[in-house]
């Protein structure tokens, strides 16, 4: 049965709203198909607004994918600001998809794309507009399945109560893999409604269904156990992972945004994974083994890309791009090949000793040399081997001498405060080493010119990482260490004007580390932040920690337990069950070392150190060199 476009009845609304343009669809490459031509129908939301999520690559693969399976369909969702939900709720307008504006109720799975937990609230708005039940339970066989995925759903159980399920890991081939199961439960005419349908999906051993498990604990309060309640469920749900990135060139269509977003470029992922061994990182940890992306495929990737789009940046993203094992290659053939015309190159993520200032040069040929920013992370050489991020003062100060001295005059640096095992002269190590980079800088270029932006968050500890037993900082002592380091910067007439200094205050922190290490009773916490108007908790202008505190204490949640406790080894985390790849055991071990400052080599350089992904998934570290050329090659 056919679906009508709520189109207008929510354009009557846009003229009210502030940028209605992200709300009409239509962009260069979205896909509208025919609701009937579909048995399986997905609405792939981002939990914030447009101009966040239209650039998000997690969901504009998935998006590709499943439109291009026969008899399946899939639009976008984006969180609506404020105004518009006001309107909606007044007019009875529910929470649609920009695509074909069809009613979200009406598809059947709603997949959820977590990049960071302060989208939780956002969710619940969407399942409450679109007419959903926000708890799982009170879901009939009317309601899509609400299926998170993304980083923040490796440890889902703070949402476990809203979602009917989760998947783990590299969403290409686990979203066909349930769209299959949804079609033959449909097409056997749903037998055993939504419970048998969820059952099909957690027997795979792929799919996490948060009631087929239950969480029994201590009486002091610590998880006891996390069993199955169902027989053939299995006890622990492993992440997917897609070995050869090759197989799945997407974006093949870029989609391009109508009203402005974050990033407006072209991305190639040129690898997936990272195997730095950052303690802090927990995309790092859970996307690993490192899985490159042939030269081949990304030269056709960036050359298609820019023909179906017209973008005129492209962006090669992963989480280390100058880590690529052929990026010198890389960036030379595209350097080449776009020489002279309007196409610029962007690394965005690029580590301090794994850049050189050949690959700078190349990826500014066409562009201009604003700034280059590098993330040290930790303020003192001690720190920074806790945290396990390599880096020297030396490699810095040579890295931005050069670049200095090749004619870049901005150099942006982030740091991390409230890191395990911190001290007040970690934080002010920050400030010595900005200092030392403005006088590196204005020896190399014999002028005052220079400038440094320091910028500062606040650090959070995250599942599936050696850091996860940490107690985390409160944000009285983040606050007084900044405020330490922003004075001693400010009193400092040598270089204190050349040092930019961007910081935020530690209290959207804890509640991020609230969300992070959060289990199932922290779900009556979002609720109820979400019942007082929590909305938009990633924007600062949004954001109430007293809304949070309030809501906790209400809920009895005790924020501090939380956060700022220490874990035990044998202690069961609320993520427990849920199979990263990672060895626990490695993981304590890890933590143990960071405590005494011992460093872990990259595991693609040198041997296994056994953190356990590849034996247990079954993988491997896939790294060139290929030998290859960027080719096709095409004079533009
Ligand atoms: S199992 Fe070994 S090779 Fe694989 S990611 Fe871990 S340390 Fe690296």
């Amino acid at each position: 049965m056919s679906v009508e476009s709520i189109f207008p009845r929510l354009e009557a609304l846009l003229p009210k709203v502030q940028k209605p343009i992200q709300y009409v669809g239509g962009e260069l490459n979205s896909t509208v198909k025919d609701w009937d031509s579909a048995d399986v129908r997905w609405a792939l939301m981002y939990p914030d607004a447009y101009e966040v999520g239209l650039p998000n690559q997690g969901v504009a693969i998935l998006y590709e994918i499943l439109n291009e399976l026969p008899r399946t369909l899939a639009e976008r969702t984006y969180a609506v600001w404020p105004d518009l939900e006001a309107l909606m709720r007044a007019e009875g307008v529910p929470q649609f998809t920009v695509d074909g504006h069809r009613p979200v109720r009406a598809f059947d799975v709603l997949g959820v794309s977590f990049s960071t937990e302060l989208g939780y609230t956002n969710m619940l708005t969407a399942l409450d507009l679109a007419g959903i039940p926000l708890l799982a339970v009170d879901r009939g066989d009317d309601d899509p399945i609400v299926l998170a995925g993304g980083h923040a759903a490796f440890n889902p159980e703070p949402i476990a109560d809203f979602l009917d399920a989760a998947v783990l890991g590299d969403g290409e081939q686990i979203s066909i893999a349930i769209s299959e199961v949804v079609r033959e439960w449909k097409a056997e005419g749903e037998p055993g409604g939504r419970d048998e349908l969820l059952m099909r999906l957690a027997e795979s051993g792929g799919v996490y269904v948060p009631k087929f498990y239950d969480v029994d604990y201590h009486p002091d309060g610590r998880v006891k156990r996390v069993a199955p309640n169902r027989a053939d469920v299995p006890w622990r749900v492993h992440k997917h992972t897609v070995m050869d990135l090759d197989e799945w060139p997407y974006p093949k269509k870029p989609l391009v945004p109508l009203a402005e977003t974050v990033h407006e470029r072209f991305s190639v992922e040129i690898f997936r994974g990272c195997t730095r061994g950052c303690r802090f990182c927990q995309a790092g940890m859970i996307t690993r083994p490192v899985r490159e992306r042939s030269i081949t495929t990304i030269g056709a990737m960036v050359e298609n890309g820019i023909e179906q789009s017209g973008f005129n940046e492209v962006g090669l993203l992963s989480l280390s791009s100058a880590d690529h094992s052929e990026i010198a290659e890389v960036a030379k053939g595209l350097a080449d090949r776009y020489e002279g015309t309007n196409t610029s190159l962007s690394l965005p993520s690029t580590r301090v000793d794994a850049f050189n200032i050949d690959l700078a040069n190349e990826f500014s040929r066409n562009g201009r040399r604003s700034g280059l920013t590098f993330a040290p992370e930790g303020g003192s050489e001690r720190m920074r081997k806790v945290i396990n991020k390599m880096v020297t003062e030396e490699d810095l100060i040579r890295t931005v001498t050069t670049a200095y001295s090749q004619g870049w005059r901005q150099v942006k640096l982030y740091f991390m405060c409230g890191l395990p095992t911190e001290q007040d002269e970690d934080v002010l190590g920050i400030g010595d080493l900005a200092k030392k980079v403005i006088k590196a800088g204005r020896e190399a270029t014999g002028s005052r010119d220079i400038r440094c932006t320091v910028s500062i968050g606040g650090f959070v500890p995250k599942p599936h990482t050696p850091f996860q037993w940490a107690g985390q900082a409160d944000h009285e002592t983040v606050d007084r260490r900044l405020k330490a380091l922003r004075d001693s910067l400010r009193g400092d007439r040598e270089f204190g004007r050349a040092i930019g200094f961007r910081y935020h205050d530690g209290k959207p922190s804890i509640v991020e580390g609230l969300l992070s290490r959060g289990d199932r009773r922290v779900g009556a916490v979002i609720r109820a932040v979400w019942e007082d108007g929590g909305r938009f908790d990633g924007w600062s202008e949004h954001f109430s920690y007293e809304r949070w505190m309030s809501a906790a204490e209400k809920a009895g949640v005790d924020v501090d337990w939380y956060t700022t406790r220490e874990r035990e080894e044998n202690e069961v985390l609320p993520w427990d069950h849920l199979d990263a790849g990672l060895d626990r055991e490695w993981l304590w071990q890890d933590w143990q070392e960071a405590v005494s400052g011992a460093e872990v080599e990259d595991c693609r350089w040198t041997p296994c150190y056994d953190c356990g992904v590849c034996p247990t998934m079954g993988t491997e570290i896939q790294i060139g060199p290929t030998g290859r050329k960027l080719l096709p090659l095409t004079v533009v």
